[in-house]
């Protein structure tokens, strides 16, 4: 493990991690990381941001994986299991990682009183991300709430890769869009609809959407936070023939795969009527466009 070496963060080998034969899948770095609380601050009436100092192997997330994250006793008592958060931003030069997080129940209002200075045990990174395909020119990506989190860093990297970047900030009202100016800057174009200015409303997204494609078409198409916004996704892409993923949420209980507490029906390929049951957290949380089910 490659977090022995950093002087900063005290870690812990996750030596019962289950192995890839446990789980089917490659093996995958997974530690247990003692990272310092560098900012933790609201960003709105709901949201806050939180960046923590991390060893090496944690700021290496890619787009798309989590951290699960052990919450400190907040105001409604303490928790038991780990809450999964997704990785907002990693930056291996500055080793630190970011959440974008809604203080919700028991958990995040704990992470809610973590302050700098403070240790945040974060384990990961989790999970199997977002894989743009290689000749990716133009990316769709649909974001509301929580998607936010887990689709900003996807911008900043189809970005850096050369491709252009269409984003749709979907909020119920503005004072509740967040990130705007973070993926503006990023390169992304921005379009931020809101339940408050009624063009949130699917119907009239997928008016904008069709226009945009007419202009230039998408050619990988993304959303995350919203299952009206991954149905009208599914439908577009599919009368389009553009492939694309999303991310999911579920309850989850070890995040790595053991205890199949997140197991979800997937269809077993685009357009089948076959269900297979999969692993949110292992072998998600993304997921291809096509084979997620709805709920
Ligand atoms: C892979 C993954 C990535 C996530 N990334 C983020 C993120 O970047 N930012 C963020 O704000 N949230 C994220 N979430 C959701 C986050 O994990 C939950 O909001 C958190 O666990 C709530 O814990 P709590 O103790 O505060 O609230 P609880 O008291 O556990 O729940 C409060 C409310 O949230 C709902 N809830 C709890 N856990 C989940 C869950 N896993 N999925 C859906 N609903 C849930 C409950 O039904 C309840 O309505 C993510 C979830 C997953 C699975």
């Amino acid at each position: 493990m490659t977090e022995a070496l950093l002087p900063y963060c005290a870690t812990h080998d996750a030596s019962d991690a289950p192995t890839a034969a446990d789980c089917g899948g490659a093996a995958r770095d997974i530690a247990e990381h003692a990272c310092q609380v560098l900012v933790n601050q609201p960003v709105n009436a709901e949201y806050r941001h939180m960046v923590v100092r991390a060893p090496a192997g944690a700021s290496l997330a890619q787009p798309g994986q989590f951290f699960h994250l052990a919450c400190p006793p907040g105001a409604s008592g303490s928790t038991f299991l780990r809450r999964p958060m997704s990785v907002y931003g990693a930056d291996p030069v500055r080793r630190t990682v970011e959440f974008l997080y809604k203080v919700q129940g028991a958990g995040t209002q704990g992470l809610a009183t973590l302050q700098p200075g403070d240790t945040l045990d974060a384990l990961g990174p989790l999970g199997s991300g977002f894989s743009l395909p290689d000749c990716t020119q133009h990316l769709l990506l649909l974001a509301r709430g929580v998607g936010l989190a887990t689709l900003s860093p996807l911008a900043a990297h189809a970005v850096a890769r050369g491709a252009r970047v269409t984003a749709v900030l979907s909020a119920r009202s503005k004072a509740l869009v967040m990130s705007a100016q973070r993926w503006r800057a990023a390169g992304a174009t921005v379009h931020i609809v809101t339940d408050e200015d009624g063009d949130s409303d699917p119907l009239q997204l997928e008016a904008y959407l069709r226009d945009q494609h007419a202009k230039q078409p998408f050619d990988f198409l993304s959303t995350c936070g919203s299952n009206r916004l991954l149905v009208l996704l599914q439908k577009l892409g599919n009368e389009w023939d553009v492939a694309g993923q999303t991310a999911i949420e579920q309850h989850m209980g070890c995040g790595m795969g053991s205890c199949y507490a997140c197991v979800r029906p997937f269809r077993e390929s685009a357009g089948s009527d076959r269900l297979t049951f999969r692993r949110v957290c292992w072998d998600g949380p993304v997921f291809d466009l096509q084979e997620t089910t709805s709920w």
